[in-house]
Order: structure tokens, then C-alpha cells, then sequence
């Protein structure tokens, strides 16, 4: 790819992709990629950062995002930037681990903020740039047992409105996607373990169980979501700014 004609609107912008290494990162790496963008793939997860990166010709960064001097160590020259790395941990609120809390806090809100105030001079300089952030339908509304996951996702919510209002005079817009149940890693996990629980084939607990409030019944794929992502990194998309996106089927319209 060193050195070979980038094409797209994205041509010659630079992108880095939080959790970059699978399910949704991975999707929106491609598709900036695609757009012609250069990108920089952050993961803990070195081997899938290194693999991914290698797939469209980008650098990896091996980075635990709950460490903060790593971060520091990231490119700073970002127009795109995409906040996407998470975790779940599912537990009633008095058995709710502080630890894991904490750390989720930390992964899910401190290091995008991190990351935005380090790339926003750069965006500013150039008077263009795109911030998305990975939220969730549990960034608009909750779930019992995701006490953790649920403020840090409505942390998030209120970080990308900030950003969205001081960067608006200097062309840069910042945007929460909020997607449903999406087919990843993270899901299918969490559907061999519901089959078990509630003793039912995978595909029942995929529409009875995790699509129960959801009127289209159907998880859905990283690469809508990918898409989403890369038309808010367009430039029609700076017409988009401080909004929520809802991509969930319906969920949070019923
Ligand atoms: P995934 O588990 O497939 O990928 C997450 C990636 O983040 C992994 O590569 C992991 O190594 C990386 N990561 C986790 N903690 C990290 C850390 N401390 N430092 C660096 N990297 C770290 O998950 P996914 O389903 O693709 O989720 C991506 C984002 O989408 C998350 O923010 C998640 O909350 C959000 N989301 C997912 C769904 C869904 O149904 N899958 C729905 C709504 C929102």
C-alpha cells in the first residue's frame, strides 16, 4: 500500500480507531480505510492491532487505554478520530466490582477525552476534523445490571456534545453512533452463554431474549455501523454535529 495512489474523500487524512483490532473497530478501519484515509489501529490486543493495520496498510499502536501516559504516546496529527474500544460487566449493583467500574470508566470516557484533547489542535490548525464516538443504545437509555457501562456510555454522550459545541467554530464536528445489538465477538459471547441459561437454541436467544424490545429482529452487522461512522467522517457530514444516531431497529423508538 506504501506509497500507492489513496483515492476517496478521505484522501491524505489521517484516522485512528480505538479497539481497532475487532468487531466494530476493525469494520470502521476498513471502511475509512476505503475512503482513503491513512490509519492508525490503537488495541490492547497487539497480534489483532498488528493484523488489522496490516490489512489496509496502516500502524498499529499496542496501547492499554487505561493507562494514560500511553496514551500520550499517540500520534497527535488526527482528522479523524473514532472512540470505539469498550467492555462489559454485567453484575447487580451491590455485588457491582468498584474495580471494574473504575476501569471502565477509565477505557470508555477518560481515555477519549485523552484522545480528543490531544488531537483537537491538530483539527483546529486545519480548521476540519471528525470526532465519533461509539456510544450504545445504553447511552440513551439503561439496562439492569450495566451500571458501569451505562454511565460511562452516557458520560460519553455528554464529552461529544462538548466537543461538538467548542469545535463547531473551527470545523470540527463530534457525533455519538448508537448502535443496537451488533454481530460481534463481544455478542457472540453473550449468546452461548444466554442459550444456556435459559436453555434455548441460539437463534431463539437472539430474537426472544436480546431483540426483545426491538421491533427489527435482526442483530446488526459492523459494517452498518462502519458505515455510519465513515459518512460522519465525510464531508457532507459536517453538516452533523453534537447528535446521537440511533442505528438499533427501532429500540429506542419503542
Ligand atoms: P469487541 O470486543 O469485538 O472489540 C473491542 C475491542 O476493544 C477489542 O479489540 C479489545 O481488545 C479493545 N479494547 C478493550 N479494552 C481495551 C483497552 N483497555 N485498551 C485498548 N483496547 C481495548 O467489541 P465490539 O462489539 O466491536 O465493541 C466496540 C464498541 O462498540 C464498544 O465501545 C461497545 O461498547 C460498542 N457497542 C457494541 C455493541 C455490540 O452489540 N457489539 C452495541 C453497542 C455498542
Amino acid at each position: 500500500m506504501e506509497g500507492a495512489p489513496a483515492h476517496g474523500d478521505l484522501a491524505g487524512r489521517s484516522a485512528l480507531v480505538t479497539g481497532g483490532g475487532s468487531g466494530i473497530g476493525r469494520a470502521c478501519v476498513h471502511a475509512l480505510a476505503a475512503a482513503g484515509a491513512k490509519l492508525h489501529v490503537v488495541d490492547r490486543d497487539g497480534p489483532a492491532a498488528e493484523r488489522v493495520a496490516g490489512e489496509v496498510g496502516g500502524s498499529a499502536h499496542v496501547v492499554d487505554l487505561a493507562d494514560a501516559d500511553a496514551i500520550q504516546a499517540l500520534p497527535a496529527e488526527i482528522d479523524v478520530l473514532v472512540n470505539n474500544a469498550g467492555l462489559q460487566h454485567v453484575a447487580p449493583l451491590h455485588e457491582f466490582p468498584p474495580e471494574m467500574f473504575t476501569l471502565i470508566q477509565q477505557v470508555m470516557v477518560t481515555a477519549p477525552f485523552l484522545l480528543i484533547r490531544r488531537c483537537v489542535p491538530h483539527m483546529y490548525a486545519h480548521g476540519w476534523g471528525r470526532i465519533v464516538n461509539v456510544s450504545s443504545v445504553h447511552g440513551l437509555r439503561a439496562s439492569a445490571y450495566k451500571a458501569a457501562y451505562v454511565a460511562a456510555k452516557h458520560g460519553l454522550e455528554g464529552l461529544s456534545k462538548v466537543a461538538a459545541i467548542e469545535g463547531a467554530p473551527h470545523g470540527v464536528t463530534s457525533n455519538c453512533v448508537n448502535p443496537g445489538y451488533v454481530r460481534t465477538p463481544l455478542v457472540e459471547n453473550q449468546i452461548q452463554a444466554q442459550a444456556r441459561t435459559h436453555g434455548l437454541p441460539a437463534s431463539e436467544v437472539v430474537e426472544k431474549v436480546l431483540l426483545d424490545r426491538t421491533p427489527v429482529k435482526r442483530l446488526i452487522e459492523p459494517a452498518e455501523v462502519a458505515a455510519l461512522v465513515r459518512w460522519l467522517a465525510s464531508d457532507p457530514g459536517g453538516s452533523l454535529t453534537g447528535a446521537s444516531v440511533p442505528l438499533d431497529g427501532a429500540w429506542t423508538a419503542n
